[in-house]
């Protein structure tokens, strides 16, 4: 056997978005990408700056495109709404 090639398989994810300014397709690294992951869906969303036109994109991220992702190492930001009466302290029972 000749182990002498490195097996480097690019850890850099691309992931394919499309531009709702400029409408073109565009490859993003998990880099580029951020992840909001709210209470509902409809607070749940990636946003990215388009490398074509330079408009900063907001869209909705279901439950499989934030498990995607997350899984290619984009970092997901969890907006925890404050709810009332949910200040409560450790050790204070
Ligand atoms: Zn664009």
């Amino acid at each position: 056997m000749t182990g002498t090639e490195h097996d480097t398989m690019p850890t850099e994810v691309c992931f394919k978005a499309r531009c709702s300014e400029c409408d073109a397709r565009v490859e993003l690294t998990a880099d580029q990408l951020r992840l909001a992951v709210g209470a509902g869906p409809k607070s749940t969303f990636y946003s990215f700056t388009c490398p074509d036109c330079g408009e900063h994109v907001r869209r909705p991220a279901g439950a499989r495109i934030v498990e995607l992702l997350t899984d290619g190492g984009v970092q997901a930001m969890r907006l925890t709404l404050h709810q009332g009466g949910a200040r409560r302290q450790a050790g204070s029972r």
